[in-house]
């Protein structure tokens, strides 16, 4: 790939995220739920950003704001140039579960994505096997995901997700399902391919162990404060941030 020749190329290939006053309000019936108040966060180019913070506090929220996912109630998410308003090939995300299909062998999971946009499969082979080998699957690709243990099988969604070269890698608390064991090994894969790729991740955690991790790794750290405020009011406004030179 050539590399970008002026800075208004280079926030193309290597976008910020910026969040100003970005709010989220879940409404039910007579239930009100203010979700996030007036978040402003901006995450560079290559950080490694773990969240971490109690259930419902308004981690996934934040997450899937950012992720195009659900529209935000006020302010605004901005990702390089572009207006998040709704999911951009730009962003791979992986949730808590791996979601596989369990019809199709490894790599035509990782290659669904690929054929649901109408796009080459054939084209995206190479980059498939070799993100497979990235994430230690490489002699699995023709398994199926009921063949593969969880960890495994979170891999693949791992490399699922970056097909399409995403520069941000959005998780939602990845390992949560994983024993400890097998947790602390993919946090440590998920460093190394940090390490290689220099993505954008962002990262939810309900594990203080993995979030002071990420602070020995000299990553930046965002936490939620907690605990809930009451009336189903809860907020990362000021969120709590450090950087670790
Ligand atoms: P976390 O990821 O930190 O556990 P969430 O972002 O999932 O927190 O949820 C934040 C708050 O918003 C919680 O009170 C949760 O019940 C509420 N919430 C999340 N999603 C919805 C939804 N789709 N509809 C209504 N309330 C929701």
């Amino acid at each position: 790939m050539t590399p970008p020749s002026s800075p208004a190329q280079a926030e193309v290939h290597r976008p910020t995220i910026v969040l100003r006053d970005v709010s989220k309000v879940y409404r039910r019936g007579a239930q009100v739920t203010h979700a996030l108040d007036a978040v402003s966060l901006t995450i560079a180019a290559g950080e490694f950003v773990a969240i971490v913070g109690p259930s419902g506090c308004g981690k996934s929220t934040l997450l899937r704001l950012i992720s195009g996912l659900i529209p935000a109630s006020g302010g605004e998410i901005t990702i390089g140039a572009r207006r998040v308003t709704k999911p951009d090939g730009g962003v791979g995300i992986v949730f808590q579960a791996p979601i596989l299909l369990d019809w199709r062998t490894v790599i035509g999971n990782l290659l669904f994505p690929v054929e649901m946009q109408g796009k080459p499969v054939v084209a995206y082979l190479p980059t498939a096997r070799k993100l497979l080998a990235q994430v230690g699957l490489a002699d699995f690709a023709d398994r199926y995901p009921y063949e593969l243990s969880g960890g495994m099988r979170q891999r693949a969604a791992i490399a699922r997700a970056l097909v399409h070269d995403p520069v941000i890698l959005i998780m939602d608390e990845p390992f949560g399902a994983l024993d400890a064991l097998t947790r602390e090994q993919m946090r440590l894969d998920l460093e190394q391919l940090w390490l290689t790729t220099r993505k954008t991740v962002l990262f939810i955690t309900h594990s203080i162990d993995e979030a002071v991790a990420a602070r020995r790794s000299r990553r930046r750290h965002v936490a939620a404060p907690g605990p809930h405020r009451a009336h189903h009011r809860h907020s990362l406004a000021a969120p709590t941030r450090a950087r670790w030179p």
